[in-house]
């Protein structure tokens, strides 16, 4: 038997269970983390919504049209974010102390975009790093540049 219901039922299974294992690896375990799959157009393939006082997460994962295809390297790379979210807090507050809260401020918008790009390129290599050393799938996502090859010849 066959059906899409069943498909996506195995799928959301599967993917819990990866929060599981990498919640574990990750040292998370005292962390409630929900996983919920986004079924409808969006712009992303993954992103966490975090309540560090409370200690819960909420995972979302593209169900609809995922731009990456190792969802299990998504999942590491949330999880991730939700590890280093007490620092990257601490420093946005920074930021504010320091810039204010107007993000129309050139000193704010640019310090604000350095933290941003070091902040995921630094969960990116860790996320690859965990991949590479415990994911079933190790496979790399080459994401929206992989577009850009299949445009410019295919
Ligand atoms: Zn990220």
């Amino acid at each position: 038997m066959f059906d899409e219901e069943n498909l996506k039922s195995l799928d959301e299974e599967n993917l819990k269970s990866h929060i599981e294992k990498w919640k574990s690896i990750l040292q998370l375990k005292d962390w409630n983390i929900k996983l919920e799959l986004v079924t409808k157009e969006w712009r992303k393939t993954g992103d966490v919504k975090v309540d560090q006082a409370d200690k819960v997460a909420i995972v979302l994962i593209n169900n609809f049209n995922p731009k990456q295809t190792n969802i299990e390297a998504v999942i590491v790379h949330e999880l991730i974010h939700i590890k280093l979210w007490g620092m990257d807090q601490m420093i946005e507050n920074l930021f504010h102390c320091v810039y204010g809260e107007d993000e129309n401020d050139i000193k704010y918008s640019f310090a604000y975009t350095q933290f941003m790009e070091l902040l995921e390129s630094t969960v990116q290599d860790l996320t690859k790093g965990y991949v590479e050393l415990g994911a079933c799938d190790k496979s790399l996502s080459y994401g929206r540049i992989q577009k850009q090859a299949d445009d410019e010849w295919k």
